[in-house]
């Protein structure tokens, strides 16, 4: 099973209220091929939503306690983060997804940069939270661009 982030299948879930869809990863879900799952939602968000991103750390150091997730009027969102984290490793345990797609630069789902916690629009090396504990258990978790390069 493959197990994608719920906005590249084309589900309107982002902080903004859009989606960010990848036409041939709608069609692996329409076809059943794959699932899909957005972890700030399974958090407890709703759209639309406050933009947040994780300041100073990655989202290893949020699993790890040492960063938090922050919104942009400076909530504290770290556990609704952890939680969809958590719950989003639940369905992947429950259908042993073995190919995992998340959407690059996500506080949550980035695999390879995230923003830097500053609002800027500069963006770090580093992985999302539910990305970091995804791969903390072992799952590899790859981005839309090297899964539309790969497949
Ligand atoms: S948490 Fe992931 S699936 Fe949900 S909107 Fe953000 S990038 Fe998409």
């Amino acid at each position: 099973m493959i197990l994608v982030s719920s906005c590249l299948a084309g589900l309107s879930c982002r902080y903004d209220g859009k989606h960010q869809l990848q036409e041939k990863i709608r069609i692996l879900v329409e076809k059943k091929k794959a699932i899909m799952a957005c972890p700030e939602l399974l958090g407890g968000f709703t759209t639309p939503r406050e933009p947040a991103e994780i300041v100073d750390g990655t989202g290893a150091d949020v699993i790890l306690g040492k960063a938090k997730v922050i919104s942009r009027s400076g909530e504290d969102v770290t556990k609704q983060y952890v939680d969809g984290a958590y719950q989003t490793l639940a369905i992947v345990q429950q259908t042993q997804a073995t190919t995992i797609v998340l959407k690059e630069n996500s506080p949550s789902c980035g695999s390879k940069q995230i923003y830097n916690g500053t609002f800027s629009g500069a963006k770090i090396a580093g992985e999302g939270v539910t990305t970091a504990l995804l791969r903390s258990k072992g799952f590899q978790v790859i981005s839309e661009e090297e899964f539309m390069a790969k497949y």
